[in-house]
């Protein structure tokens, strides 16, 4: 019988079967350092039999987490240098970040805000403080985008969020506001009508960014909750992280950009790993990423090609890291390589 509330202790994920009852203690030393939650939905779709199962890979605990390497940091993305108010990042002129909650309804092994979501993180942001963080928001014209993260936002109320929705909606200049979430994969049931109504209250274009990362997370369920979004006018994108183990493999990569598209989700960044703490045994190269996404080139429509970035250590923000297929040879001249890794001339000689 599938278990109706998250798994979050040792002794659960043991009775589940997720962990093995002779690694207990072992994996108690890492539900202790980090959170964990997985949710009924996620718990049912990982396949107990497979030992390198990419779901298990991507929730359930492991040791390894327990390694930390000297180039790893707390804040790998830099949020905290771009903090001007509580639950605000500034690190783009027309864009902010507001960090309404650091709560997730699921734990990912390899997240990048790990050491502050969670029951021991930041938790939901104080009514003085989103105040605080609203009022910036109004006072700086130049934000054209807010974008909620955290933490999930979908895991507040649909109340709260019409509530933020509405305060959002009143300030002229901010035109789009998007979400990002895992919600709609990994807790689809929560996607119903009062949240579609909460996430359109505040009257601006909506965007939802949909975090997974495996094709199989796009269920039937996941697919209908994105379509109840999609249908009420929210624009999805994605967003991945490319994960040893889980998604390293230009298959897998052209499934789950195919499984976005055919939801109605344009594939929009695919994450190089950050450099967050207890993550090494999710890290590839760059250029085994680059590899990767070239792979993807030829092998699937231009519609299912996500942005390869990384996002540069310090709260530099992103830089596109895919490899180039042009090289200058002089004289206006250049050598371009086409997918199949010949190359050609441009312009062509005669
Ligand atoms: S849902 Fe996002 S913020 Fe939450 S644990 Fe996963 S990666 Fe981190």
């Amino acid at each position: 019988m599938s278990a109706q509330r998250p798994i979050r202790t040792e002794r659960e994920l043991v009775d589940a079967g997720l962990v093995a009852p002779a690694a207990e203690e072992a994996v108690a030393r890492v539900t202790l350092r980090y959170a964990v939650a997985i949710s009924p939905t996620i718990a049912d779709l990982i396949d107990r039999q497979d030992t390198g199962d990419p779901i298990a890979r991507q929730f359930v605990p492991d040791i390894a987490e327990l390694t930390q390497t000297p180039e790893e940091r707390a804040d790998p993305i830099g949020d905290g240098a771009h903090s001007p108010v509580s639950g605000i990042v500034h690190r783009y002129p027309d864009r902010v970040l507001l960090k309404a909650v650091h709560v997730c309804p699921v734990y990912c092994r390899f997240c990048f805000r790990r050491e502050m979501v969670g029951p021991q993180g930041l938790g939901t942001i104080a009514p003085a403080e989103l105040d605080a963080a609203i009022a910036y928001i109004a006072e700086h014209s130049e934000i054209w985008e807010v974008i909620l993260t955290g933490g999930d936002p979908l895991v507040l109320s649909p109340r709260r969020l019409h509530e933020i929705m509405e305060r959002l909606g009143a300030i002229d200049h901010v035109k789009i506001v998007r979400f990002h979430t895992r919600v709609p994969v990994v807790e689809p049931g929560r996607v119903d009508a009062e949240l579609v109504q909460a996430l359109k209250a505040s009257g601006k274009t909506t965007y939802v960014a949909l975090h997974a990362n495996h094709p199989r997370e796009l269920t039937p369920q996941a697919r209908a909750a994105s379509a109840r979004l999609i249908d009420a006018g929210i624009v999805m994108v994605s967003q991945s992280v490319l994960l040893k183990g889980v998604n390293d493999d230009a298959a897998v990569l052209a499934e789950l950009m195919r499984a976005f598209v055919e939801t109605r989700i344009k594939p929009y960044y695919l994450h190089h790993p950050d450099l967050a703490p207890g993550t090494s045994h999710f890290r590839l190269t760059i250029e085994e990423g680059q590899a990767l996404v070239a792979a993807l080139r030829g092998r699937v429509s231009g519609l299912c090609q996500p942005t390869y970035i990384l996002d540069i250590p310090g709260g530099h923000g992103k830089a596109v890291v895919g490899a180039s297929t042009i090289a200058a040879e002089g004289g206006g001249c250049y050598t371009v390589t086409d997918f199949r890794g010949n190359e050609h001339a441009y312009p062509p000689s005669g």
